[in-house]
Formats: structure tokens, C-alpha cells, sequence
């Protein structure tokens, strides 16, 4: 099958007066489709750059990246971005937060609006849809904002540290909501984070990637004995703390 997404020996420095950051180094990688791919590095090694050339946001100096087989400029339409902040607009209701997107694109209509009430229902947040941001909890709002991206029905989403500005239980449970909205949605995912058990307890694949420049150190697959669990299921299992372990030594190893 071909690759949702590919991305071909890319590189990328930031130019400024003072200098030269080289960010990312022949990076070179593949996503299928309905994938949840994890992103790990140390901090500042490269992650939300390798996000933002993804995304389109910036274009890589060397190297390709191909969504569906095509580097051209389609791409943002297809992509969802999600950071860790949500930025929720406090003056707007729940609702028209969530449809925010689409009515930036001119596509409010009665299929979009459908598809936005019925994720409202099957994720709990129908009832707040009249409420403001600040009425509802960081894990709400965190949902609020995936619904947000959804709704414009993405082929990929990126996911930027989304849960690290919760609190540990609450991120716990977020991730749960999260990945399983993903998976019923059948999405396919990237996710940069710094939490090696976030990774973990998610991925179907983990990309571990050097200091800076960032490099594609390795890439660990992840398998768990028994199917369909959720991330916080997987976090008991036998084998969590031996992938734990492995990205450990692979994060801690120089060169
Ligand atoms: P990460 O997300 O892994 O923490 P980033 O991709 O944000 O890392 O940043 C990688 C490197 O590029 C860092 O050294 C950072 O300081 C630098 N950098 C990020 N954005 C810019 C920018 N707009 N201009 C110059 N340097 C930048
Ligand atoms: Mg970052």
C-alpha cells in the first residue's frame, strides 16, 4: 500500500542575522495510513520544526515530503494541527469554537454541521456547547479542540505536545479520550512528544530522533501482546517498561 505520507533525506536550517540553526538532517521516514506514529527527542532537537514542514508552514531546504504521493501545495487542507495550548477563543461559545475552522473555509453547511454535533455527543461536550471556554476543564477543552481540528475532517494530524499543560491525571485521561477518538475516526496521527510513556502507551511506532540537528536515531515498533487496549491499559502491561527502557537507552546513548 502506498504511504500516507513520506518524507526523503529532509533538512532544515533557520536563517537569522545572528547565524544559522540547523534544525533537521536527512530526515527520512514513512507513515501509512490509520498509523499512530509517536515523535521523541530531546528538547529543542528538531520536533515542532519536523511539524511545521509537514504541515506546509515551512518548506524543507533539502529532501521532499509527499502527502498521497504529491508534494504540492493541497497539503494544509488535508492536515490537522494541534498544539499544546488550545486556543479557544474565551468570546466564542463551545460551539462556535468548534466550528471556528469551517467557517474560515466557507464549509459550514449541513454536513459539517452533522458531523461537529455528532462528535459533540460521542465526546461528551453537546451539553457545553452553549458554554464558554473557561467554564469547562483542561481535559474538556483539550477534546474541544481535537473536535475543532476534526471537523474539518484532516487526512493527517499532527499533535504538538498536546497534553504537556495538564496536570498528570487529567493528561492520563486525555490521552485516552484522544486516542480513542483517533482510532474511531480512523485518523492518522503524529505525535512530538517529550513523554516517553505518553509514547509508549500510543504509538503504533516510535521515531526517535538525535540532538540537534535532529536525525532519525531509530525507529521502534511497538507491540503489544494483547489487542485493543487503551494507552492507560498499556501502561500496566509487561512490556511498556521494555519499550520504556529501550527508548531510555536509545535517548541516553551519545552519538
Ligand atoms: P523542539 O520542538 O524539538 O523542542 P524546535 O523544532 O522548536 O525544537 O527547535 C529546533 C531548533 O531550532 C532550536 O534550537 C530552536 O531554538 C531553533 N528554532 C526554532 N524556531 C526557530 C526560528 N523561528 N528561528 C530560529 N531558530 C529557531
Ligand atoms: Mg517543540
Amino acid at each position: 500500500m502506498k504511504p500516507l505520507l513520506e518524507l526523503e533525506n529532509v533538512s532544515y536550517a533557520y536563517h537569522s542575522k545572528n547565524g544559522e540553526t540547523f534544525a533537521l538532517s536527512d530526515i527520512s521516514f514513512q507513515v501509512q495510513r490509520g498509523e499512530f506514529i509517536a515523535v521523541v527527542g530531546p528538547s529543542g532537537c528538531g520536533k515542532s520544526t519536523l511539524l511545521s514542514l509537514i504541515s506546509g508552514l515551512l518548506r524543507p531546504e533539502g529532501g521532499r515530503i509527499l502527502l498521497e504521493g504529491e508534494t504540492e501545495n493541497t497539503f494544509r487542507e488535508k492536515i490537522g494541527y494541534m498544539l499544546q495550548k488550545d486556543h479557544l477563543f474565551e468570546w466564542r461559545t463551545i460551539y462556535r469554537n468548534v466550528v471556528l475552522g469551517l467557517e474560515i473555509q466557507h464549509k459550514l453547511n449541513n454536513e459539517s454541521r452533522t458531523r461537529v454535533d455528532k462528535m459533540l455527543m460521542d465526546y461528551g461536550l453537546y451539553r457545553f456547547r452553549s458554554a464558554r471556554p473557561s467554564e469547562l476543564s483542561g481535559g474538556m477543552r483539550q477534546r474541544a479542540a481535537l473536535i475543532r481540528t476534526l471537523a474539518l475532517d484532516p487526512e493527517l494530524l499532527l499533535l504538538d505536545e498536546p497534553f504537556s499543560a495538564l496536570d498528570f491525571q487529567t493528561r492520563l485521561s486525555v490521552c485516552d479520550d484522544v486516542y480513542s477518538i483517533l482510532r474511531r475516526e480512523k485518523k492518522t496521527a503524529i505525535l512530538v512528544t517529550h513523554d516517553l510513556s505518553e509514547a509508549v502507551s500510543m504509538a503504533d511506532r516510535i521515531i526517535v530522533l538525535s540532538a540537534r540537528p535532529a536525525r532519525v536515531k531509530k525507529i521502534l515498533r511497538i507491540r503489544f501482546a494483547e489487542q485493543a487496549q487503551t494507552p492507560f491499559e498499556r501502561r500496566n502491561m509487561p512490556e511498556f517498561k521494555e519499550y520504556f527502557n529501550l527508548l531510555w537507552k536509545e535517548l541516553n546513548e551519545h552519538g
